[in-house]
C-alpha cells in the first residue's frame, strides 16, 4: 500500500506567500525575492511530507496566484488584450497582469474572470477561449518544479495538473458560435507534450485532476474522456498516470471512469464514501486504486477505526500492492498545522485535524494496515477511538434546548406578511429614494490602521473603549463621505468586523476560532473559516449598537448588515454530525433574533448577505432541489416576520448565478446586489428571461481591481442593465464589499459612481 498526497496548502504556514505577492506587487520587494520567497514555502512542504514518509509528493501543487491560471499561463491562452503587455512586463507580471488586471501608462486591461472551484470557497481565473484558439507549452513551470522537486532529495516527485478535459470545462468561450470542448483537438497535443517532457526528465507518475468527472455529464463528454486517456497512454505508454476525481463520487460515471487506460483511480471516498461497493464491483485487474480517506475538505480528526475497515475491505477484493490512500483531495481547502493554536479549547482541538495532521493521519493508517503494526502506532488509534467517543457524548455537541426549537420550525416560519409588490408600494412611500439609488455592499476599505488597531486591542494594548471610540470616529467619517459622495442608503462600513462570517460566529454560541487557520480563498487572500462544533444559538444582540450608532449621524437610511445562514454555514468548517441543514436552521434562528431587534431600533433597510447560497450547490444536478429548498428556507426564516415596510436586501456575487435563478425569485428579498461587472452585464439577460419581479443592483465597479471605472464606463453599464430591467427597478452599486481596496480608490471610483447615476436620470428625465 503507497501513500500520496493530492496537494499541499501553499500559502505558507505563516501566509508568506501572501506576504511576499503584496510587498512584490506593493513594488518593496524585487522579482527574484518573490520568486525565492515560492521556493521556500515549496521545500518547507517537501520538507514535511518526506519527513513524515508520503511515499508519493506533490509538485507543481503551488501556485503565485491560482493553477488553473498557471494552466492557462504554461498552455499560453493569453487572452488578446494582455498580448500588448509582453513587451513591457516579465512573465510573472503578464501572468498577475491576467490576474488581477492592470493599469498604468496607457494601459488600462481588466481582469480575467474568476470564479469558484467546484462547492469550495476556492476562486479560481476562467480561462478565456476563442474560437480559433491556439495552445502552446511556452511555460515550463510543471517542469521546473519537477526538477526542483528532485533537486531537492524528492525521490519521485509527482507532477499535478488539471486535466485537459476538466480545464476546458472549467473555462469560458468568448467568442459566439463554438463549443469549448471542440478544442479538444488543439489542446491535446500541447497537453501530450507536457508529459513526454516530464517524462524524459525521468517522472514516472502524473496525477491528472478531472473534478468534472463527478459532475454527472452527457454521452459526449465521456467518449472524450475516452478519446483523450487512449491517445495520452498511446503517446505516454509508460508515465504512471494518477487520475483524481474529488468532490463526490463517479455514479453514472464509475463504469467510464475505471475503464480509463491509466494507472490509478483516485476516488473521494469523504463525500463518496458510498461508492466504494460499485467501484470495486467494475474494477479492472489492472487498475490500482486510490482512496481518498482522510477529508480534505474538513478540519475533523478521521475516524481511524472507520477507514481501517474500509481499507480491509478494499483489500479483500484487490491485492495491496495496487492500493494507494490518500486525503480525499489536495489538502489546499484546510488550514496548515493545528500544532500552533495554542487558544483552543483542549477537548475540541483533540477532534481537529489540520493539513499537517492530516499528513500523520494518512501515515497512521498505513503503519495501522501492516500486519503487525507498531506499538505506537495502535497507541494513536486507541486515543483517536477516545476522541471520537468524546465528541459524540459531549455535551457541547449536545444543546436539547436549540435541538427543539428547530423541530418546531414550521411553514409559516418562511412567509412575509405580504407580497412583493404590496411591500414595495408601501417601501417606496417610506423610503422616499430617487431613481436609480445608489448604494455600497457594506464594507469600506479595512486600511491598516484598523487592522492594527483590532490587532492592538486583541493583544491588550488598547483598551475596549479606546478601540470602539476609534471604531466610532471612523464609521462617522465614513457615514459623512458617503453623504457628501451623494450615496442614496448609506452603510455603517463594517470596521468593526474582522471579517463578514467570524464576527458573527465569535458572537454566536457554537463556534470557536482558529488564530492561524488560514485557506487560500483567491490569490493573495485567505479566509480564516470559524468552527462550528456544536448547536448554534444567539446570547445577545450582534449587530444593533453599530447600525444604530451609523443610523444616528444621519438623515439618511442607513442599512443593517448581516452575514446569512447559508453563508456563514458555508464559509465555515461545519460540524459533520448532523445533516447541514440542521446547522443552517440553527444558524438562521439565531439571525431572525437580529432581524428583529434590528428593525426594533430603527433600522429601516436590513441587508442579509448570501454570497455563498450558489457555491453550496451540490455538483450533482438532482441533488440541487433538496438543497435549494432548504437553503432559500433558512434565508426566508431570518427575515419572515419583518413589517411589510422593512426592506429586505440580499447580495450575491462571484459564482454562476444562471443556474439558481428560480431559488433567486424564492428568498424574495426585496432588493439584490448581484455582482455583474466582470461579465459584462451578461447575467442580466437571464433575470430578464426569468421575469425577475423583485428590484436588482448589478455591480458596477469590479472590486477585485484596482482599476478605477470611469463615469462613462459605468454608465455604459446601467445602459447595458437597462435593457434588461425595468428603471424602476434597478438600483447602482459595486460588485461587492469595499474592504479589500484602498480609499484612494474607492473615493474616486464611487464618486464616478454617484455621477454617472445622476447623468442617467438627467438623460431617462429628458427622454421621458
Ligand atoms: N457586506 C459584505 C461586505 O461588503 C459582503 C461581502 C461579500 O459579498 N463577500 O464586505
Ligand atoms: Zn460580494
Amino acid at each position: 500500500m503507497f501513500t500520496h498526497n493530492l496537494g499541499y496548502p501553499r500559502i505558507g504556514a505563516n501566509r508568506e506567500l501572501k506576504k511576499a505577492c503584496e510587498n512584490y506587487w506593493a513594488g518593496k520587494i524585487s522579482e527574484k525575492e518573490l520568486l525565492d520567497a515560492g521556493k521556500r514555502e515549496r521545500h518547507k512542504n517537501w520538507t514535511i511530507q518526506k519527513e513524515f514518509g508520503i511515499d508519493l509528493i506533490p509538485c507543481n501543487d503551488f501556485s503565485f496566484y491560482d493553477h488553473v491560471q498557471d494552466m492557462t499561463f504554461m498552455l499560453g491562452v493569453i487572452p488578446e488584450r494582455f498580448r500588448s503587455l509582453k513587451e513591457k512586463l516579465s512573465n510573472i507580471d503578464i501572468y498577475f497582469a491576467m490576474s488581477r488586471g492592470y493599469q498604468k501608462g496607457n494601459f488600462d486591461v481588466t481582469a480575467m474572470e474568476m470564479t469558484k472551484w467546484f462547492d469550495t470557497n476556492y476562486h479560481y481565473i476562467v480561462p478565456e477561449f476563442v474560437k480559433n484558439q491556439e495552445f502552446l507549452f511556452q511555460n515550463k513551470k510543471v517542469i521546473d518544479e519537477f526538477l526542483e522537486a528532485k533537486s531537492f532529495g524528492i525521490e519521485n516527485p509527482k507532477p499535478v495538473l488539471i486535466g485537459p478535459v476538466s480545464y476546458l470545462m472549467s473555462g469560458k468561450e468568448k467568442e459566439p458560435d463554438f463549443n469549448k470542448l471542440e478544442l479538444i483537438e488543439s489542446l491535446l497535443p500541447e497537453y501530450i507534450n507536457i508529459l513526454k517532457e516530464l517524462e524524459t526528465h525521468g517522472c514516472e507518475y502524473v496525477q491528472v485532476d478531472e473534478p468534472f468527472l463527478v459532475t454527472g455529464f452527457s454521452a459526449k463528454i465521456s467518449s472524450i474522456y475516452n478519446y483523450v486517456f487512449r491517445e495520452i497512454n498511446k503517446k505516454v505508454p509508460k508515465l504512471k498516470l494518477i487520475l483524481a476525481t474529488y468532490f463526490g463520487d463517479l455514479s453514472e460515471n464509475t463504469e467510464l471512469a475505471v475503464n480509463l487506460p491509466i494507472h490509478a483511480l483516485h476516488i473521494d471516498l469523504v463525500k463518496g464514501v458510498n461508492q466504494i461497493n460499485e467501484i470495486l464491483s467494475k474494477i479492472p485487474n489492472n487498475l490500482n486504486l486510490s482512496l481518498g480517506i482522510i477529508d480534505g475538505r474538513n478540519i475533523w480528526i478521521n475516524d481511524l477505526q472507520q477507514s481501517l475497515n474500509l481499507i480491509s475491505k478494499v483489500k479483500y477484493k484487490i491485492s495491496e500492492n495496487r492500493i494507494l490512500i490518500a486525503p480525499s483531495c489536495s489538502l489546499l481547502h484546510v488550514p496548515y498545522n493545528l500544532e500552533s493554536e495554542e487558544k483552543l479549547p483542549p477537548d475540541i482541538k483533540r477532534w481537529m485535524a489540520f493539513g499537517k495532521q492530516k499528513i500523520e493521519e494518512l501515515i497512521v493508517l498505513k503503519e495501522l494496515s501492516f500486519e503487525n503494526p507498531s506499538k505506537k502506532a495502535v497507541a494513536k488509534l486507541i486515543l483517536n477511538e477516545q476522541d471520537i467517543i468524546s465528541r459524540k457524548i459531549s455535551e457541547k455537541t449536545n444543546n436539547a434546548l436549540v435541538k427543539k426549537k428547530v423541530e418546531g420550525i414550521s411553514d409559516n416560519d418562511f412567509k412575509r406578511k405580504a407580497t412583493f409588490t404590496e411591500r414595495i408600494e408601501i417601501q417606496k412611500k417610506k423610503l422616499n429614494l430617487p431613481l436609480f439609488p445608489t448604494t455600497t455592499i457594506g464594507s469600506f476599505p479595512q486600511t491598516a490602521d484598523i487592522r492594527k488597531k483590532r490587532l492592538d486591542y486583541k493583544k491588550g494594548l488598547i483598551s475596549a473603549i479606546e478601540y470602539e471610540s476609534f471604531l466610532k470616529d471612523e464609521t462617522q467619517e465614513t457615514i459623512n463621505w458617503q453623504e457628501k459622495a451623494g450615496l442614496d442608503v448609506l452603510v455603517h462600513g463594517e470596521f468593526e468586523r474582522n471579517d463578514m462570517v467570524e464576527y458573527f460566529g465569535e458572537q454566536l454560541e457554537g463556534f470557536i476560532f482558529t488564530e492561524n487557520g488560514w485557506v487560500q480563498s483567491y490569490g493573495s487572500r485567505g479566509v480564516k473559516p470559524p468552527v462550528i462544533f456544536g448547536d448554534v444559538w444567539r446570547k445577545e444582540p450582534m449587530t444593533v449598537k453599530w447600525s444604530e450608532f451609523a443610523q444616528s449621524m444621519t438623515s439618511k437610511k442607513v442599512k443593517g448588515m448581516l452575514t446569512g445562514p447559508v453563508t456563514i454555514l458555508q464559509w465555515s468548517f461545519v460540524r459533520n454530525d448532523q445533516p447541514r441543514k440542521t446547522t443552517a436552521f440553527q444558524i438562521a434562528l439565531a439571525l431572525k433574533d437580529e432581524v428583529l431587534d434590528l428593525e426594533k431600533a430603527g433600522i429601516e433597510i436590513i441587508q442579509i448577505d448570501e454570497p455563498a447560497l450558489r457555491e453550496g450547490l451540490p455538483l450533482k444536478k438532482k441533488e440541487w432541489p433538496d438543497y435549494l429548498v432548504w437553503a432559500v428556507k433558512a434565508f426566508r426564516m431570518t427575515c419572515s416576520e419583518v413589517k411589510n415596510e422593512t426592506q429586505v436586501h440580499t447580495h450575491m456575487c462571484y459564482a454562476e448565478f444562471n443556474d439558481i435563478i428560480d431559488s433567486i425569485i424564492e428568498m424574495d428579498a426585496d432588493v439584490i446586489t448581484i455582482e455583474t461587472s466582470r461579465s459584462q452585464m451578461e447575467l442580466m439577460e437571464a433575470f430578464k428571461k426569468c421575469g425577475y419581479p423583485n428590484q436588482i443592483g448589478p455591480g458596477v465597479y469590479d472590486i477585485h481591481s484596482p482599476r478605477i471605472p470611469s463615469v462613462e464606463e459605468m454608465e455604459g453599464l446601467i445602459e447595458k442593465a437597462m435593457k434588461y430591467i425595468p428603471l424602476e427597478n434597478l438600483w447602482i452599486n459595486p460588485d461587492c464589499g469595499l474592504k479589500t481596496r484602498g480609499w484612494e480608490e474607492v473615493k474616486p471610483a464611487i464618486e464616478n459612481m454617484v455621477k454617472a447615476a445622476i447623468r442617467l436620470r438627467q438623460k431617462v428625465s429628458v427622454e421621458i
